[in-house]
């Protein structure tokens, strides 16, 4: 039996963490860390992830404020946002809520932020300094998955690391906090060919793809830590009959449940741990975007 990573207990011990320090930055220098989202149009998933980013900041005590655009924004009024938030002394963190709506260049939008108060880590100077290991900001969900090994004490330094997926948000950030970490990183993408082989020679296997079952248990080393990634929803009329049977609650009460990249199922019992989804790497999100937030209001008040 595998041993199960909470990132429901981990990001709960982070945000404790964060509320404490937040109480004494107040205390101390009278600054309350402050993030300002930009969400443009309708998206449901988006709405899901801004609410959740807003109930976050309220957790530990952030002032959080959410400029809510119609889908039919246009891209100066959107670049006006980010000027307005980036002027103000209250708002360390900001970010633009993606995907954005086709009409609004995407990489225009990401370069307009200062790269002082980009949370996200999306800038290309932040990622610069991910690359140089410099101090800047690293997306959020990478650093999260770095975060939960680290708090679990799995070793990193000088194992065989695959990661699957190698978009720019999570794989490729993903793959260099792995190699900053002194790990030896193979990184597989769609055009990868025999991925089996490069999964099965992981001790740490990471797959960050959206496809479900990608990762079947023949394909993971006996004793691998695997950390998933993907999030994909499963409707009841897509689900298989051992799917319905594990996940029946979800089915009753929402007709749909949450399942990773990996067959969750025949992994586990080869894995030495891994992560569950949903309550894995998912909350660790959140967690990690408000860390950045209070280390970017650490460094305006000047506190390191
Ligand atoms: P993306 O679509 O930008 O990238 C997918 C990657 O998978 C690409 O690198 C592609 O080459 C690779 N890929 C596709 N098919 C493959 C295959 N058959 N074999 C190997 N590689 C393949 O997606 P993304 O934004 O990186 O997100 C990936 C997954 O992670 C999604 O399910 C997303 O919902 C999830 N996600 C979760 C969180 C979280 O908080 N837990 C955050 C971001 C993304």
């Amino acid at each position: 039996m595998a041993k199960l990573i909470s990132g429901v207990k981990i990001s709960s011990d982070i945000k404790n963490e964060i509320k404490e320090e937040v109480k004494e930055l107040i205390r101390v220098k009278g600054i309350r860390p402050g993030l300002g989202v930009i969400l443009v149009g309708e998206d449901p998933a988006s709405r899901v992830y801004v609410a959740n980013k807003e109930k976050g900041c309220a957790e530990v005590g952030f002032l959080s404020e959410t400029a809510r655009m119609p889908a039919d924004a246009t891209e100066e009024q959107v670049l006006k946002q980010i000027n307005l938030y980036q002027k103000r002394e209250d708002i360390h963190g900001l970010l633009v809520q993606l995907p954005l709506p086709s009409h609004i260049n995407k990489d225009k939008i990401l370069h307009a932020i200062s790269p002082d108060k980009d949370v996200d880590g999306f800038h290309p100077v932040n990622i610069g300094k991910l690359v140089a290991q410099q101090e800047g900001f690293v997306p959020a969900t990478p650093a999260g998955v770095i975060e939960m090994m680290k708090r679990e004490e799995i070793k990193i330094k000088g194992k065989n690391a695959t990661m699957v997926g190698h978009s720019e948000i999570v794989g490729k950030p993903c793959a260099l906090l792995l190699l900053n970490e002194w790990a030896t990183v193979t990184v597989c993408h769609i055009e990868t060919r025999d991925l089996k082989y490069h999964t099965r020679n992981a001790d740490i296997l990471v797959v960050a793809v959206g496809k479900p079952k990608l990762i079947s248990g023949d394909m993971v080393k006996e004793g691998a830590v695997v950390i998933d990634i993907g999030i994909n929803r499963i409707t009841a009329d897509k689900a298989d009959e051992k799917l319905l049977e594990w996940r029946k609650d979800d089915f009753d009460k929402k007709g749909a449940t949450l399942v990773g990249d990996v067959d969750f199922q025949e992994v586990e019992p080869r894995a030495s741990a891994i992560t569950p989804v949903p309550g894995g790497v998912g909350p660790m999100t959140i967690a990690m975007l408000l860390k950045n937030t209070l280390q970017s209001a650490k460094r305006f008040a000047d506190i390191r």
